[in-house]
């Protein structure tokens, strides 16, 4: 490469941590004095390769986290953070809300359950009546109350999906 005859000259212009070696042509570091495929010098001296190294990394701000044994710039580290209920909303997929209903509902079917056991009829309507108001008010928060809060531009039940 021009630069292994002209160590005093780097093109930091050109943002590639690689070049084809001269000698065989492969892919390797380009700011390592030594090819990494042949051994060919591409640098008279490991210093100056790293000192030209230095001077096109600081020629710009996306490269200050290169190293010269890499092959490429690393990229940014993404943020891989998501927004589930944002996305779902944007693509249309209906979820349901966080809540503490769903335990509501389950302390109702518990109630419900009691009241199949054949104790006195007395008791297991009593309980029937129990377990029913409390399921009931459990779906209604979180299917008629919450969904809707967290929906409001969607028909207000869960079925109104249709309109995609
Ligand atoms: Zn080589």
């Amino acid at each position: 490469m021009a630069a292994a005859q002209k160590p005093r000259y780097v093109d930091v212009t050109n943002s590639s941590l690689s070049v084809n070696c001269p000698n065989c042509g492969l892919i390797t570091q380009r700011f390592l004095d030594h090819c990494r495929n042949d051994g060919y010098k591409l640098w008279p001296s490991s210093t100056m390769a790293s000192e030209a190294f230095k001077v096109w990394r600081d020629a710009d701000p996306t490269r200050r986290h290169a190293s010269r044994f890499d092959l490429e710039i690393p990229s940014e580290p993404l943020d891989t953070t998501i927004d589930y209920a944002a996305r779902a909303h944007e693509l249309g997929i209906h979820i349901f809300p966080n809540s503490n209903y769903p335990f509501v509902i389950c302390t109702g079917a518990f109630f419900l359950a009691l009241a199949a056991i054949p104790f006195s009829s007395v008791a297991r309507i009593v309980l029937a009546v129990i377990g029913g108001l409390i399921f009931l008010y459990g779906v209604v928060g979180w299917v008629l109350v919450e969904d809707v809060r967290m929906y409001p531009s969607d028909s207000p039940r869960p079925q109104g999906e249709v309109h995609h």
